[in-house]
């Protein structure tokens, strides 16, 4: 269960990841002059922005790292942290063929051809070694990894990884070796520090970044900029001017702003993934609200638990087969609903015998919740309970009848396989669900070298983006496809700082 509020708490309680007492004000002493100009200025502290540090650091660049949040990380801390990676050492020493072709076109299948392949390739190449170097560096996968999937469409090889600790298994190894490099003094980090706007000279070329430090603008001159500051999952207004539909889950790092787009805008940069949202198949909200957080999350999975129960959208009506085995298919098949909400309905017969819906929680407790608990519902009658639940009433009973009729049958409208039995003895019950995304679709627009460009397609000079930043629909597309916003985030983070020219020499 992702439960925002939890999650919260612990960012930031998570004091090893706050700079020594007073590092802040020693950095901000220590602005460097025009002529001292960084070789890099990373706007965000994240999944991509620590690497690109961290490797940059090592060629001997001079960084200074801005992040608007208290703490580095970014969405590591609430991220699940899963990654995909081909042809890992750890793939090798399980017998396992896997490359980097195979993982594009496991991710160009799953996501029909609707994401980017400039970019996913880049990705697939880099997520092995990257993966290789994590490990090296500490990262322990769970035992019996790599699998072929969790919560997405499955790939058809062993390349999907995570730490017992999720994202912040990944923040621990990254912050280690930060405070490694630190040592070396070419990394500068300002915590609390929002970058506001890029700076340019008169001519129009990218100088520096400007940011605000305890109530105060500063400017700060870079020969190159990385945008790397994550999405904009938690601002709901540009979520719904962006990808056009309301955001009704918020369990998003809150500093998720869309900060790096409108940066890159204001330098001519453009937006592409408008048409590319995708709901998840949903979660049991806390709430009413829009956004809400998460509550519980229902076993929809046909694979992990059949489904006793049907699925009705908010004019009573089913909209897909409930033992549909493909996730992507009711993804989909959620999209067009209103609001992206279904009802989960079942009788009391049904909540008897069926396995328990929602882990750890029993027949007892869904009971209780459907008597006090927003978004569970129960009545005597199907009309009431539709009536208490904001369904259609009559589109309701007549789904129901209809649903019973094809059990005696044997043969469901929608195809359904598993027809255990009918919905026909009070009390009823519904929970609501709610279709979701926490990663942001819409992104800049770069090039296989993630420079930003312009409308013309013109690279920007100096400026580049990586991460989230470019929206989640390149590297997954119009689907969810495992690891591919952790993962691409990372290795691309790491690539730039690998490769960025910075004309200094080369430390071993
Ligand atoms: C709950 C959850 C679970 C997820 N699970 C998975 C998963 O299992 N697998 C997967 O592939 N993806 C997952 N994702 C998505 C993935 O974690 C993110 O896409 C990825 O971590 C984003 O990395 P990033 O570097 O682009 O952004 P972030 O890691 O968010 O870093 C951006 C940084 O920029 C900072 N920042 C923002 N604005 C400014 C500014 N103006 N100035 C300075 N700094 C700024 C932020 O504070 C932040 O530290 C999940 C996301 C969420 C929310």
């Amino acid at each position: 269960m992702i439960d925002r509020r939890s999650v919260l708490a612990g960012a930031v309680s998570f004091a090893a990841l706050q700079p020594r007492r007073g590092f802040a004000a020693a950095m901000r002493s220590a602005e460097p002059s025009p002529s001292n100009a960084y070789d890099l200025i990373i706007v965000g502290a994240g999944t991509a922005g620590l690497p690109a540090a961290l490797f940059t650091s090592r060629r001997g660049g001079r960084v200074l790292v801005l992040d608007s949040a208290p703490v580095i990380g970014g969405t590591l801390h609430f991220s699940t942290g899963q990654m995909s990676a081909a042809g890992t050492r750890l793939q090798q020493s399980l017998g396992i063929k896997d490359s980097a072709d195979a993982h594009f076109d496991d991710v160009m299948r799953i996501s029909e051809g609707s994401a980017n392949p400039e970019i996913v390739r880049l990705a697939v190449d880099q997520a092995g070694p990257t993966v290789d170097w994590l490990m090296s560096i500490g990262l322990e996968p769970m035992a019996g990894h790599p699998v072929m999937g969790l919560g997405h469409e499955f790939y058809s090889e062993r390349r999907y990884y995570w730490g017992k600790d999720g994202g912040r298994s990944i923040l621990a190894v990254l912050t280690q070796q930060l405070e490694t490099e630190r040592k070396q003094g070419r990394i500068e980090l300002l915590l609390d520090s929002p970058v506001t706007a890029l700076l340019t000279s008169d001519s129009g070329a990218l100088e520096g970044v400007r940011a605000t430090h305890d109530g105060a603008e500063h400017s700060y001159k870079g020969r190159k900029v990385l945008l790397a500051s994550g999405g904009y999952s938690s601002n709901p207004l540009l979520w719904e001017k962006l990808d056009g539909y309301k955001q009704h889950i918020d369990a998003a790092y809150p500093f998720s702003q869309g900060a790096g787009l409108q940066l890159a805008q204001s330098v001519g940069g453009y937006l592409r993934g408008r048409s590319m949202y995708l709901t998840s198949f949903g979660a049991v909200p806390t709430d009413e609200s829009s956004p809400a957080g998460i509550a519980a999350s229902f076993e929809t999975w046909p694979d992990r638990r059949a489904p006793w129960e049907i699925y009705v959208n908010v004019r009573g009506e089913r909209f897909v087969r409930e033992d549909e085995p493909s996730v992507n298919e009711r993804e989909h098949a959620l999209l067009p609903q209103p609001d992206q909400r279904y009802w989960i309905v079942f009788d009391e017969p049904m909540l008897a015998k069926a396995p328990p819906g929602i882990k750890d929680w029993t027949r007892d407790k869904i009971r209780n919740a459907a008597a006090k608990q927003a978004v569970f519902y129960s009545a005597a009658t199907l009309g009431e309970l539709a009536r208490r639940a904001g369904i259609d009433a009559r589109g309701l009973e007549y789904t129901v009848s209809r649903y019973n009729d094809d059990l005696v049958n044997g043969h469901d409208a929608w195809g359904r396989e598993h027809l255990p039995a009918q919905i026909t003895t009070a009390p009823f019950y519904a929970i609501r669900m709610q279709g979701f995304a926490i990663t942001s679709n819409v992104g800049i627009a770069v090039d296989a070298r993630l420079r930003v460009l312009d409308v013309h397609g013109n690279p920007i000079t100096g400026l580049y983006a990586v991460g989230e930043a470019l929206g989640h629909s390149q590297t997954s597309g119009k689907a969810y496809v495992g690891g591919m916003s952790v993962t691409p985030a990372l290795s691309l983070g790491r690539l730039l700082g690998q490769t960025l020219p910075l004309g200094v020499s080369t430390r071993t």
